[in-house]
């Protein structure tokens, strides 16, 4: 693909849209091939990432997946540590990282929220975690301003968040996380970072939520488009809960 066409990273739930194909082992390439073109099912997909599986879609950029139903988390690796688009979710966290260390070891230095749901942001709780054991300074998140709004009505909702997911994906006594682990710094419009000479420009987006984050790392014509793009476009929303 030519350099001056962006590429996008669907870091959710599904895979990277029309990304660094070349790049690609060719058994995924080809399964991706196939789920592209309707011929094999998102569970082959889910089936193949198994256990979480990381792999490289840039120059020092990685996607991870656990499946395609909740959110993936991409990396960046610089000069002053990783920087991740999301955690992953409490079931998926441990994965998650578990697949990133096995590609890199770095400190992770800042994570970015595409947004508060919580299959993107819980394993942040684990990456404090991990900070703490191995002694290295609490990764900093950024968000959007709306993510605390979201988080405070997470809390104040708690029993009916757990009864509306748990119907949702039909697991009943389904229990909603808490303790959401809050941003150190929140933006509204948009916010540069310069990580390790790596240059990133986060913008505040609204679709699927208001809190919504898209982030354009222009050196490389990549963007990070959180669940803007899943496999159903436009992402509208979820059933039965508070869009906004
Ligand atoms: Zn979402």
């Amino acid at each position: 693909m030519p350099m001056s066409r962006p590429r996008t990273i669907a870091s959710l739930r599904f895979f990277e849209l029309h990304l660094h194909a070349e790049k690609m082992p060719a058994q995924n390439k080809e399964l991706f091939e196939r789920i592209w073109s309707g011929a094999a099912s998102l569970e082959e997909w889910t089936a193949f990432v198994a256990g979480g599986a990381a792999r490289p879609i840039a120059d020092n950029a990685f996607a991870i997946h656990t499946g395609y139903l909740f959110g993936n988390v991409s990396a960046i690796r610089t000069g002053e540590g990783l920087v991740l688009f999301d955690a992953g979710s409490r079931e998926t966290a441990a994965q998650t990282l578990a697949a990133l260390r096995r590609l890199d070891d770095s400190p992770v230095y800042t994570v970015i929220y595409t947004h508060g749901h919580i299959d993107h942001i819980w394993g942040a709780r684990l990456l404090d975690e991990e900070a703490r054991a191995r002694g290295w300074l609490q990764p900093r998140i950024i968000a959007h301003r709306n993510v605390l709004r979201h988080f405070q009505r997470y809390d104040e909702t708690h029993g009916l968040n757990s009864t509306v997911m748990g119907r949702q994906f039909n697991q009943p006594g389904y229990v909603f996380p808490s303790e959401h682990r809050r941003p150190d710094i929140i933006y509204d419009e948009t916010f540069d970072i310069d990580v390790g000479a790596v240059k990133l420009r986060l913008s505040h987006g609204r679709g699927e939520t208001d809190d919504a984050t898209f982030v354009w790392w222009a050196d490389k014509h990549i963007l990070f488009n959180g669940d803007f793009v899943i496999w159903v476009f436009p992402n509208a929303g979820n059933p039965r809960k508070v869009q906004r």
